[in-house]
């Protein structure tokens, strides 16, 4: 038995990529799971191909960007399940584009989905997991979270934000025994860059990312190792990258 065996994990941005390969990972490994999004028949295509395989898995649509969206999330996974153990603030969004472009809109919705959504996420479960003194936060962020690349630079603003506050958050938690997990990609192939509106710019990354890109179950992986320590084990950082990135 590993030690996700009947753990709750709630994992938003559970619809494709890195969210959906968790979802596979930790079902495999006995994890009762809360998969939100906002596709609903993405989820539930999902839900179904696990529970064929015996896992334990439900529901619930939901925009990240939405505070009362994700605090009706948390209450839906105290209903069903009675606890959350593991929090995985997995949505995001990579809409791409040099500062002097002015996509304002996509800046706000990097924003909303990237930072206050992880934020909305912690203040979910925050209050549970405080009272009982015991549960795990895990927020990803990315390669362009320690780094600025062209075009980058409000994503990467946002992914450096998530890494602050989840380490505030470690600092202001640890001793409620409360682990944070900072997970940060490098280049997964996934739908990422479909957000991208600069056709120019889109073509150009989807042909640099072919050369280097790694499966999202690489990133399922980590997330499982960082849940199945012991207790008193915090895996409070990791960066995985393809072998052949920069
Ligand atoms: P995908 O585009 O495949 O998945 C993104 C997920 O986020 C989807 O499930 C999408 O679901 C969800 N999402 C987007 N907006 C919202 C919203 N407003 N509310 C709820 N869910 C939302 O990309 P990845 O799997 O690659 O992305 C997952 C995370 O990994 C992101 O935080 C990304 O920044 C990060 N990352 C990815 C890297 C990569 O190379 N792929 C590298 C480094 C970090 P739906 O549209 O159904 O709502």
């Amino acid at each position: 038995m590993t030690n996700i065996q009947d753990k709750v994990v709630i994992i938003t941005g559970a619809s494709s990529g890195i969210g959906e390969a968790t979802a596979r990972e930790l079902a495999s490994k006995g994890a009762k799971l809360v998969l939100a999004a906002r596709r609903e028949e993405r989820l539930k295509k999902l839900q179904e191909e696990i529970q064929n395989k015996g896992g334990q898995v439900i529901y619930k649509v939901t925009d990240v960007a939405s505070q009362e969206q994700v605090e009706e999330l948390a209450k839906y996974t105290l209903k069903e399940y009675g606890k959350i153990d593991v929090m995985v603030n997995n949505a995001g969004v990579m809409p791409l584009s040099p500062i002097s472009q002015l996509k304002i809109k996509e800046w706000d919705t990097m924003i909303d989905v990237n930072i206050k959504g992880v934020l909305y996420g912690i203040a979910a479960v925050l209050p549970f997991m405080r009272e009982r003194k015991e549960g795990h936060i895990i927020n990803v962020s990315s390669i362009a979270g320690h780094l600025v690349f062209p075009a980058s630079s409000v994503y990467s603003g946002t992914k450096f934000a998530v890494r602050a506050i989840t380490e505030g958050l470690r600092r202001e938690e640890y001793s409620n025994n409360i682990r944070t997990t900072i997970i940060s990609p490098g280049t997964i192939d996934t739908e990422l860059l479909d957000a991208i509106s600069d056709l120019e710019l889109k073509a150009a990354s989807v042909e640099a990312n072919k050369k280097v890109q790694i499966e999202p179950a690489s990133i399922a992986r980590a997330i499982a190792f960082a849940i199945e320590q012991p207790s008193d084990v915090a895996i409070n950082e990791m960066i995985i990258r393809p072998t052949i990135q920069e």
